[in-house]
């Protein structure tokens, strides 16, 4: 059997997180609400209406653009796409043809194997959804909300080798849409969505084959999953002597297979012309740089100058620039902690991936919303440094902070959580804990030293934690050695 590789390039739609459409003042996002609500003379389509074009959206789409490293034209216009279909009740979709806001552009996308898989990308354009439409028991139901919704259109070139290579692609977009606050990036809500291009051709030749279209994909692991059956059935039927047509397959979810949607025909002719009642975008260089002045560092630049500069290891500089708000929350940290005491990164990101990681999970915010600051994560590990409190009770002052929203110093003191180095009082408890059980203490003499664990953790029970465990630890020792 030859070895074949597969060509994938991914069509995406991004829905933007404006709070209204792009051509008029309706609400942009439907998800909570009934159909056909958030609709008007103008995104309905009805005659002697004048779109209006949403200044964030151009603003939006150039976060992305310069994200992608694309030229962004200092002038673009607006074309109709026409076409017939019943959500769209213009007879046509305002989008972006020849002139689009960007031209080329790539990402650079590190797989988990270690290497980098550059994709460019040939198309990333602005355009107004369409409406829904709905089979219920033999009607067709529509719902126009999603008429003008605002999307950016982005097309890779076939530079995607694998399954797994599309998805990596849908995770850093989806990781940047966000990061750049542009798009809330959920497939599972329709706000990213993607169709797969799919190919295969023997390993190293230059030729490209019939490719087949998957659409309807609404999650990253459905997208993974689709592509790699689509290879499998190619190749398959190549093996077999028989020719790949360029179908349009259908992704059924429940039961994980393809259907085929259609026999693809030649391209529609769209008859694309300039959209009359808009003006072309002009963005002139003030407007462009008032867009960019905040332009923030991107994620995977974030990443590897968290491994530079922080010596951390790509596992947690990954996982805190998996998120902006994580990524500020640990450099905040980082330097609340060190400063005159020298604090170390690494520990302040085993604290946070271990337990404030949980703690977002579990309170569902983004980490700019605790209460349990930076500055407070850094007091208590100074606490735990300084040998004030212990490791456990320090951990526990984690949610109680988050709670009060108090300062981790005020909450030891008012609560006495301060660690108990007292000899004297530790060895009370532990005359105590002898005294209570003697078959233990006759075990451990008699050879059972792996007790003595126990024999801490009750120490450390009795005194709710608070005790010093390696002073109780030497105690015990003593008194259990005379
Ligand atoms: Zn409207």
């Amino acid at each position: 059997m030859a070895d074949y590789e597969a060509i994938i390039g991914l069509e995406t739609h991004i829905q933007l997180n404006t709070t209204s459409k792009i051509f008029c003042a309706c609400k942009a996002d439907s998800w909570f609400d009934p159909p056909n609500t958030n609709i008007c003379p103008v995104c309905t389509g009805l005659p002697g209406v004048l779109p209006v074009l949403n200044r964030t959206v151009v603003e939006k789409a150039v976060l992305l653009a310069a994200a992608m490293h694309a030229d962004i034209r200092p002038v673009s216009y607006f074309d109709r796409k026409n076409y017939f279909y019943p959500d769209l009740p213009k007879g046509y979709q305002i989008s972006q043809y020849d002139r689009s806001l960007a031209r080329g552009g790539f990402i650079e996308i590190p797989m988990p194997q270690g290497y980098t898989r550059r994709v460019d990308i040939a198309k990333l354009h602005i355009e107004e959804d369409a409406g829904k439409t709905k089979n219920d028991h033999g009607r067709r139901l529509i719902d126009f909300n999603r008429c003008g919704v605002p999307l950016i259109e982005m097309v890779t070139n076939p530079d995607l080798r694998s399954a797994d290579e599309a998805a990596q692609y849908l995770i850093r977009l989806r990781q940047l849409l966000r990061w750049l606050g542009i798009s809330e990036a959920d497939m599972e809500k329709a706000h990213l969505r993607c169709d797969a291009n799919v190919s295969i051709r023997p390993k190293g030749a230059d030729y490209l084959n019939p490719k087949t279209e998957i659409k309807n994909v609404n999650s990253i692991d459905a997208v993974r999953e689709a592509i790699e059956k689509e290879i499998e059935r190619q190749t398959r039927e190549v093996e077999a002597g028989r020719r790949i047509e360029a179908w349009t397959l259908e992704w059924d979810e429940d039961a994980g297979v393809l259907r085929k949607m259609r026999s693809k025909e030649t391209e529609a002719d769209y008859r694309y012309f300039r959209e009359p009642d808009l003006l072309p975008i002009t963005l002139d260089e003030s407007w462009k740089g008032d867009i960019l002045a905040g332009f923030p560092e991107l994620p995977l630049e974030r990443r590897s100058r968290f491994t530079r500069q922080y010596g951390l290891p790509e596992y947690d500089a990954d996982i805190l620039t998996g998120e902006r708000s994580l990524s500020d929350y640990f450099e905040s940290a980082v330097s609340a902690y060190g400063g005159a005491y020298g604090g170390d990164p690494k520990r302040v990101s085993n604290w946070i991936m271990n337990d404030v990681q949980r703690m977002l999970r579990e309170l569902g915010i983004p980490a700019a919303q605790l209460k349990l600051t930076p500055a407070f994560l850094a007091e208590i590990l100074r606490l735990v440094d300084a040998g004030t409190i212990n490791t456990s009770t320090g951990k526990a002052l984690l949610g109680k902070v988050q709670e009060s929203g108090q300062e981790p110093t005020a909450i030891v003191q008012a609560e006495g959580l301060g660690k108990v180095s007292d000899d004297a009082a530790i060895r009370a408890v532990a005359e105590e804990v002898l005294r209570e059980n003697p078959n233990e203490v006759a075990s451990y003499r008699g050879g059972k030293v792996t007790l003595m664990g126990w024999f801490v953790g009750q120490v450390m029970r009795k005194m709710r934690g608070k005790a010093d465990a390696n002073l109780a630890r030497s105690i015990l020792e003593e008194m259990l050695r005379s």
